[in-house]
């Protein structure tokens, strides 16, 4: 009798799992999840993930006992404590997703090591995670792509497996010892309105934006008030949604929205098999532009009111308020408060991706950090010394204010385009918002600043 473990990671879900259809095979099948010592010591724990983590678990537990089975929850050391399930159970394999970064690869190496030690085979799957994996396309010169445009092409041509079902019934071995399950409810700083986690209201969230949301994506995805993207981040971070399966139903679906939307589930590939090739670039410049950043501490004032959402420009502000309160944000504002940071106020982008991921839900190595990177010009854009105008993005993108005004509410009395120009107003109508800041710079003083160090100018 085959007993298997499927030890999930970031792949939170029973829908189109190859990991548990393989392990399902076997008689007997051990679904665990680990609360890896590893994550949590490298500081990656923050409460908002924590919390949409402990939903997921919760979900995934609850999907398993309608079909019979349960999940097994450990902590400590990944590696050991797989190995330790394997020897309480007699396992004979152990199933699960391969990722991509520095930490996903080490973790994978140490337990094929440890598993092959005591006579136990570890089959890791791709397209779990990713729906094109790393590597599986790649240019003739180099292990992976630079530039995004080749890259699609070549991602648009491979061709993806058939999503698969969640299984009917997963028997599960008896007699396993679990930890109790996380609980949301015991963590502090969480965001307010933070959104829940697990499979069930993923699915939901897929089915609803499927017939819904993706007709109007390409048209829509831009407006910041208008808040017509997907949200399927967490989900896919967590893997309550999986990647294959967004593309197989977006395609189906059709027509330009489905394109624009199945295209940025490539960038999500593409950063991923940059990470995998270059693993120093979470937190490296991946193509250094020299810069010397201001110091933490003589840019101490801007940061703060950067991450406080007080800088005097007010789409920024709106975007940093967004990002507080949801533990999530536009993308459209994740660029243009990227570019603030990193380009108008020359901060280090490492400084601003640390505070990202203290607060996003979505918060992901790959994605968070090369993006960042892209941004900040250090990264794989093509034009690396582009700056968003703050005001030009506001009044291209929430030409109405009405984001501005939702999110900052010391401005909610103006209408576009005072609201997105605060500093322009005199007398009485300055009056009735002095408690919203003056701008921590002079737009055309930072591009300068930046044109200087980029020796631009
Ligand atoms: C500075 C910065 C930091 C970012 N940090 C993260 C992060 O930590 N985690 C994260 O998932 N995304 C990150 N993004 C990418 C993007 O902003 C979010 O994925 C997107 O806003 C999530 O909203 P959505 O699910 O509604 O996206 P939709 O527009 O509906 O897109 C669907 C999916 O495609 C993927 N996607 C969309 N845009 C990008 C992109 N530019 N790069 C890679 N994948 C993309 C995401 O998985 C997203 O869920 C960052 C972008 C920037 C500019």
């Amino acid at each position: 009798m085959t007993v298997s473990i499927v030890l999930f990671t970031a792949d939170l879900r029973l829908h189109d799992h190859p990991p548990l259809r393989a392990a399902h095979e076997a008689a007997q099948v051990i679904p665990l999840f680990v609360r890896d010592r590893g994550v949590t010591g490298a500081g990656f724990a923050a409460p908002n993930r924590l919390a949409f983590l402990a939903d997921c678990l919760r979900d995934l537990d609850a999907g398993l006992r309608r079909r019979g089975g349960r999940l097994v929850i450990r902590s400590g050391d990944v590696v050991e404590e797989v190995c330790r399930v394997a020897t309480e159970t007699d396992a004979d394999e152990v199933h699960m997703a391969a990722d991509v970064s520095g930490y996903a690869h080490r973790r994978e190496q140490r337990l094929r090591r440890a598993l092959e030690a005591e006579g136990r085979r570890l089959h890791v799957h791709e397209t779990v995670i990713s729906a094109v994996p790393p590597g599986a396309v790649a240019p003739a010169s180099s292990d992976h792509f630079a530039v995004f445009t080749p890259y699609f092409r070549h991602w648009t041509g491979v061709r993806l497996r058939e999503p698969v079902p969640a299984p009917r019934a997963v028997r599960v071995l008896d007699g396993i010892g679990s930890e109790r399950l996380p609980d949301r409810g015991g963590l502090s700083g969480l965001s307010e309105g933070l959104a829940t986690g697990g499979e069930e209201a993923g699915r939901a969230r897929m089915t609803s934006w499927l017939r819904t949301g993706i007709a109007s994506y390409e048209d829509r995805h831009d407006d910041l008030a208008g808040d017509a993207t997907s949200r399927f981040s967490p989900h896919l971070h967590f893997g309550t949604l999986s990647p294959v399966e967004l593309v197989h139903r977006a395609r189906k679906a059709g027509g330009p929205g489905a394109e624009a939307f199945v295209r940025q589930l490539a960038w999500r590939d593409f950063h991923r098999q940059v990470l995998a090739a270059r693993p120093a670039a979470a937190t490296a410049d991946y193509r250094t532009k020299h810069d010397r950043w201001r110091s933490e501490e003589s840019a101490r004032e801007d940061i703060e009111a950067w991450r406080n959402g007080r800088t005097g420009f007010p789409v920024v502000d709106a975007a940093m308020r967004q990002l507080r309160y949801e533990g999530w944000m536009h993308n459209r504002g994740r660029l243009l408060t990227a570019s603030f940071l990193a380009k108008t106020l020359y901060v280090d982008w490492r400084v601003g991706a640390r505070h990202f991921l203290e607060l996003l839900v979505d918060g992901d190595v790959a994605n968070n950090q090369l993006n960042w990177q892209w941004m900040a010009g250090t990264g794989t854009d093509s034009r690396p010394n582009r700056v968003l105008n703050p005001v030009t993005q506001a009044k291209r993108y929430d030409p109405d204010g009405a984001y501005v005004r939702r999110w900052v509410p010391e401005l909610a009395g103006l209408a576009a385009p005072s609201v997105h120009e605060p500093w322009k107003l005199r007398g009485l109508d300055r009056a009735a918002i002095d408690d919203y800041p003056d701008p921590v710079v002079g737009l055309s003083d930072g591009l300068a600043r930046f044109k200087r160090a980029r020796g631009l100018d």
